[in-house]
């Protein structure tokens, strides 16, 4: 219920709405809540004061026009109390807008938007996208925007749309392109989040292949040490390496992919190998060497490009390692 203030103080403001019939509220609360209904009791106050000189005893009345009398009563109702209803927004929740809006009412907007923007459904989301667009209410419009590409498929089938596509061409291509540049942004992302992935699996191939040729597996090792007894933790990438390592050893083909593939590893883990002579990984020193003598005439493009990835997917795995093992007591 609207605050019914029944005495002739002058925090009493009589609000006439459209069907004629009148509110009674608190001025001062209105007054603190909107900055236009503040300046408006303003000049009703100096008129008032006016008419007193004059004899003439009115009160202050304002008019608030355009939309239904509930509307301007669950309005006044918010502003007064400085909360919102769940159900005033359902059942007006757009004229609310709109006139915290107009009525510059800024707690009450942000408060409307984010509640809107909670009852979006396929069916309103183009008449509160358009009223957002129009009320300058750009959380609103996000919201809806965001709405709208998750659910374009269903907006698409609704009299809405059509109407939209008939009406507001200008609208109409917002959306489409909002909802293509988000497309695009997600295939982005995924494509980003693929590649970090090969990453991260090279990166265990790295790892693997220095545990096999330092400490030696189940089926490859270091001369002086026996095999493994046993599998060890990431053993289901550890074997495609030691049967790479077994084929590596006694392919005698003059072009094998499997083979190419293995000299990449190795010349790979030559880039990223930090130790010297101590390293037992097979040409690493050689491949080093190599690669010292073609410095000057690097090959830049890909390969410098992926080792530079390597190196920092590399560092960022033994960071995580690291946390992990300072994290377990
Ligand atoms: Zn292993
Ligand atoms: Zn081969
Ligand atoms: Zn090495």
């Amino acid at each position: 219920m609207v605050t019914d203030i029944n005495d002739t103080s002058c925090d009493v403001v009589q609000i006439v709405t459209s069907s004629g019939r009148r509110i009674t509220a608190n001025s001062s609360l209105l007054a603190s809540a909107s900055l236009v209904l503040e300046r408006m009791l303003q000049l009703e106050k100096q008129k008032q004061r006016r008419n007193e000189e004059s004899k003439k005893i009115t009160g202050i009345k304002i008019r608030i026009l355009g939309v239904p009398h509930e509307a301007v009563v669950a309005f006044v109702r918010s502003l007064q109390s400085r909360s919102m209803i769940e159900e005033d927004v359902e059942k007006y929740g757009m004229h609310l807008l709109v006139l915290s809006h107009v009525y510059q009412a800024s707690w009450l907007k942000k408060t409307c938007e984010m509640m809107l923007a909670n009852l979006l459904t396929t069916e309103t989301i183009l008449d509160v996208l358009q009223l957002s667009h129009l009320c300058d209410a750009q959380r609103l419009h996000l919201r809806c925007l965001r709405f709208l590409v998750k659910d374009f498929g269903a907006v698409e089938e609704t009299e809405a749309w059509r109407f939209l596509q008939e009406n507001d061409p200008w609208l109409e291509l917002e959306i489409l392109q909002f909802v293509d540049e988000t497309d695009l942004k997600r295939k982005r992302q995924r494509r980003r989040r693929a590649k970090q992935q090969v990453y991260m699996e090279l990166n265990e191939v790295m790892e693997c292949l220095g545990h096999i040729c330092e400490e030696g597996c189940t089926e490859v090792g270091p001369m002086d040490r026996a095999p493994a007894q046993s599998p060890c933790g990431r053993f289901e990438t550890c074997r495609g390496i030691q049967l790479l390592i077994h084929h590596f050893a006694s392919c005698h083909k003059k072009s094998c992919m499997r083979c190419r593939r293995m000299w990449q590893l190795l010349r790979l883990h030559s880039a990223l190998c930090d130790q010297n002579t101590s390293c037992k990984v097979p040409l690493c020193m050689q491949f080093k060497v190599k690669a010292e003598q073609m410095q000057e005439k690097s090959e830049g493009g890909k390969w410098d490009l992926l080792v530079s990835k390597m190196k920092v997917v590399k560092v960022m795995s033994m960071l995580v390692k690291k946390m992990k093992e300072e994290s377990t007591p």
